[in-house]
């Protein structure tokens, strides 16, 4: 009886999403940590013109209100973050991709596959246009390209372009741009700088796609621009924004991920800070083992 129940369990989990309404225990739990981890950030940084005099209406969105709005789990280890480069990348461009998938993995703790590089010759010419260079239109990319071919298992498609975007006649350009109901997302490497052109401009290149994708993986995960603390999760309008903004989560936002993936705290400090001591960035190391060390 007992095994006809749990069979009967299994199937019904398998079939239907996972609802995780957050306990008290947990939310305890979560409090304890952020209380531990707020001495190691710093509040939001302000510089002039930046995004959060320019965007007014942003909810904001702390830990239990996020738990509420994403109700249904992301098992972190059977989900898969999909990802389809677009353009013509130089091969720079392309270890530069290839390291991000690496990142990506550790940093949601989940599988990450990159699709064969496609040319954007599919584009119609309606959604493309040419300012000082040619632009990608996101929402053709979004809508009528990656969302009838989202992958069962998908936790996240991204196509990624070389190439500049926009999104709206009346924008001049956008680094990227997610939908938190679909999944899906586009971002440009566009902006970044010619990776080619130096070490210095390569390091920068690839530091801004990590925060890029981590950032826009973030909102498909159901996390609002960040307005507390100094964070991946704010807003850019502009590269000096982009600049500003770290690679890593504040306390709320990490908590935000760390629930809806159910991925512990200390192991993933832990992988993040090996992985950052690997490609030889000892800023990111120290803070990752400050971080993981405040996790007992
Ligand atoms: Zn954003
Ligand atoms: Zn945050």
């Amino acid at each position: 009886m007992k095994k006809i129940l749990l069979l009967f369990l299994c199937l019904f989990c398998a079939k239907f999403p996972v609802f995780g309404q957050i306990t008290d225990i947990e939310k305890t739990a979560f409090l304890r940590l952020q209380e531990r981890l707020a001495p190691l950030h710093q509040p939001v940084k302000r510089q002039e013109n930046d995004w959060l005099s320019q965007i007014t209406t942003d909810p904001k969105q702390p830990f239990e209100v996020f738990c509420k709005e994403n109700l249904i789990k992301i098992d972190a280890s059977k989900s898969v973050i999909y990802i389809q480069p677009i353009g013509k990348f130089n091969k720079h461009q392309r270890k530069i991709l290839k390291e991000l998938d690496k990142y990506l993995a550790v940093f949601f703790g989940m599988k990450v596959v990159s699709f064969k590089e496609i040319s954007d010759d599919f584009i119609p010419a309606k959604d493309r246009r040419k300012m000082v260079s040619e632009q990608l239109r996101t929402t053709y990319l979004l809508y009528d390209y990656l969302l009838p071919k989202i992958p069962k298992d998908a936790a996240a498609f991204i196509a990624f372009t070389e190439k500049d975007l926009y999104p709206q006649d009346s924008w001049a350009y956008v680094f990227g741009q997610a939908s938190l109901s679909h999944k899906i997302g586009v971002w440009s490497m566009y902006r970044f700088g010619n990776p080619k052109t130096s070490q210095k401009v390569y390091d920068n290149c690839q530091l801004l796609a990590f925060k890029t994708a981590t950032h826009e993986i973030g909102h498909i995960f159901g996390i609002q621009h960040c307005q507390m603390f100094h964070c991946n999760m704010n807003g850019s309008m502009n590269l000096d924004d982009l600049a500003l903004r770290p690679t890593y989560f504040c306390p709320d936002c990490q908590s935000k991920i760390s629930w809806r993936l159910d991925l512990q705290m200390r192991p993933q400090f832990e992988k993040l800070e090996r992985y950052w001591h690997k490609i030889d960035n000892p800023t990111e190391t120290e803070f990752y083992k400050s971080q993981k060390e405040k996790t007992y």
